[in-house]
């Protein structure tokens, strides 16, 4: 048996390319918001069906330029799932607002309108639903709220819920172009992108020490722009997306094919959505076991958010009002499996067979 890796991906096919870009990047000269960032910021707008999208230098600023730009100020609270990783919430504390931690719906790692219902006060002054693992939380309901929503989508590139694409479904969403995500880049990249003119235009000057034309500088903002080489990478990756999504859900659908459900609970869509797979996970009962038996047989498993955010040392100022036993349940049983754009049949059922013997 061959190992199998638990992240199954590579831009090896698109080295060339990729150089390629590099090469023109570095020709042209214009290192910071030149013609790659331009053209990228076009072509993922475009690619999501939104009217901006403002290149940053990585998903965490993203997330704490987009509050900011949707009118979250310090001292606000903002609901955020405890369940995800840890800059969600970060970003939030970052800008000096509150987070107040939501539950999650245990089969399928988002949360929900009952979860987020539970968790507003009078003081919330926006909602960031996490499309966790490639899942697509379900915006629309969150929206009847009447609370500004700010998609965390950095584990979902190229999801979507009928012909809208997370992303697409809030007043403002986020990405991460971390290389480990489903769109990558070469380091760290991230983006902004709303439908709304003032969102945008307000996101563009934080990213550039709140300043519109470079002379007046109207707030305190940031030094956070996605770089012009990374752009030139990106524009070479983006035309890959869709088909490395078919190619996770084709693993995922090996997964079920394969008979995984009678060994562990398989991942669940929230009800519409396309998922794409950022991560395959699985919940049971004895998760640690079960990856360490899964690697002696050379199959790499690893559990995520054993710590769930709101226990963070780093979370310690915030004493959370709501229970959490959704989020505390995903933390305990979760379980990622082998995915990847490189994960064929051949490897599913090989990781099948691994947690077959298995008590
Ligand atoms: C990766 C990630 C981020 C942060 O992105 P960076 O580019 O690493 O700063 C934020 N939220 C979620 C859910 C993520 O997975």
């Amino acid at each position: 048996m061959s190992p199998v890796p638990l992240f199954a991906t590579s831009l090896e096919e698109q080295h060339e390319r990729l150089l390629e870009a590099l090469a023109r990047a570095v020709r042209g000269e214009r290192f910071i918001l030149g013609p790659e960032v331009h053209a990228f910021e076009e072509e993922f707008a475009r690619y999501l069906g939104v009217r901006h999208c403002v290149g940053v230098a990585n998903g965490t600023d993203a997330l704490a330029i987009a509050l900011r730009a949707l009118g979250v100020r310090a001292g606000d609270e903002v609901v955020v799932p405890s369940f995800t990783f840890y800059a969600t919430a970060e970003a939030v504390a970052a800008i000096g607002a509150r987070p107040v931690f939501c539950d999650v719906d245990p089969e399928t790692f988002c949360v929900t309108r009952a979860t987020v219902e539970e968790a507003l006060t009078p003081g919330t002054k926006a909602v960031v639903p996490v499309h966790l693992f490639g899942n697509v939380a379900p915006v629309p309901e969150l929206r009847d709220l009447g609370v500004p929503v700010l998609e965390d989508a950095a584990q979902a590139a190229g999801a979507s819920v009928g012909n809208a694409k997370a992303g697409a479904l809030g007043d403002a969403a986020t990405f991460s172009f971390f290389p480990s995500k489903n769109l990558p880049c070469m380091g760290d990249g991230g983006a902004v992108v709303t439908n709304d003119d003032e969102v945008a235009a307000r996101a563009r000057a934080l990213r550039f020490h709140g300043s519109k034309d470079k002379a007046t500088f109207v707030e305190v903002g940031y030094n956070s722009r996605l770089d012009e080489l990374q752009a030139a990478a990106l524009r070479v990756l983006l035309p890959e997306l869709d088909a490395w999504n078919a190619r996770r859900r084709a693993a995922a659908r090996a997964y079920e094919r394969e008979g995984l459900a009678q060994y562990a609970a398989p991942p669940r869509a929230v009800k519409g959505a396309e998922h794409v797979y950022h991560l395959y996970v699985v919940r049971h009962e004895r998760p640690d076991e079960l990856a360490a038996a899964l690697a002696e047989r050379g199959v790499g498993a690893r559990g995520y958010y054993r710590t769930p955010v709101h226990r963070q040392p780093g979370m310690a100022d915030f004493v959370n009002p709501v229970d959490l036993p959704g989020t505390e349940e995903c933390a305990r049983t979760n379980l990622a499996l082998p995915m990847g754009t490189l994960l064929t049949r051949e490897h599913v059922s090989e990781v099948v067979r691994a947690l077959a013997p298995l008590p």
